[in-house]
């Protein structure tokens, strides 16, 4: 399939700093939304509890995960914490060609890289109701010891600095309001009318 006949405005990244809450609003599209496709990546994480293989992710080996890259199968990949996440990009390029909308959530890195590559892709920055709140999620309950949190904050600060390169932003005030408004966008593309 040639990448460039695909119609790739149908493809919509939700990304942003980490602890902003990506995952949240993805949870509940989930639950409040079913019928919105979204991409299911492949981690070389461990499962967490009540994680299912193929639903919230593909989980697999370092092996299977090179194998992937050497086959170039993945759309983007990015390592974030010490494991390392991509997007199955047959999947991905299925849906658009048969034109359904496909939401990513993705870090920053991949983000850039389907920028990259597929250029009329829409990024979505998800940002924060405000600083405060998003060093309040960072720092957490306060266990963490003083040089771990100071990283995370250098590390979101540089985060948030990425919003320029979005084509728009959503803060994160309620999870409904900006599921609520994730929805309205997969169904509108600027070249529709
Ligand atoms: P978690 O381990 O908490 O599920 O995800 C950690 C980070 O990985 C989150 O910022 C999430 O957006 C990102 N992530 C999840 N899947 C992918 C992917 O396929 N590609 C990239 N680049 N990042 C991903």
């Amino acid at each position: 399939m040639a990448g460039g006949s695909i119609p790739s405005r149908r493809l919509t990244v939700l990304s942003g700093p980490s602890g902003v809450g990506k995952s949240t609003v993805v949870a509940e599209i989930r639950r409040a939304h079913p019928q919105v496709w979204l991409s299911v990546s492949v981690t070389t994480r461990a499962p967490r509890p009540g994680e299912i293989h193929g639903v919230h992710y593909f989980f697999a080996d370092d092996a299977e995960f090179d194998r992937l890259i050497d086959e170039d199968q993945l759309l983007e990949w990015a390592e974030f914490a010490g494991n390392r996440y991509g997007t199955p990009r047959r999947a991905v390029l299925e849906h658009l060609a048969a034109g359904v909308p496909a939401l990513l959530e993705i870090d920053l890195q991949g983000a850039r890289q389907v920028r990259a590559s597929m250029r009329e892709a829409r990024l979505v920055f998800l940002a924060p109701p405000s600083w405060e709140e998003l060093v309040r999620r960072l720092v957490g309950r306060g266990t963490e010891p003083p040089d771990v949190v100071e990283r995370r904050l250098a590390t979101a600060r540089a985060e948030l600095a990425a919003e320029k390169e979005f084509d728009l932003t959503l803060v994160n005030t309620s999870v409904k309001d900006v599921c609520r408004d994730l929805i309205s966008l997969l169904a509108v593309h600027p070249s529709d009318d």
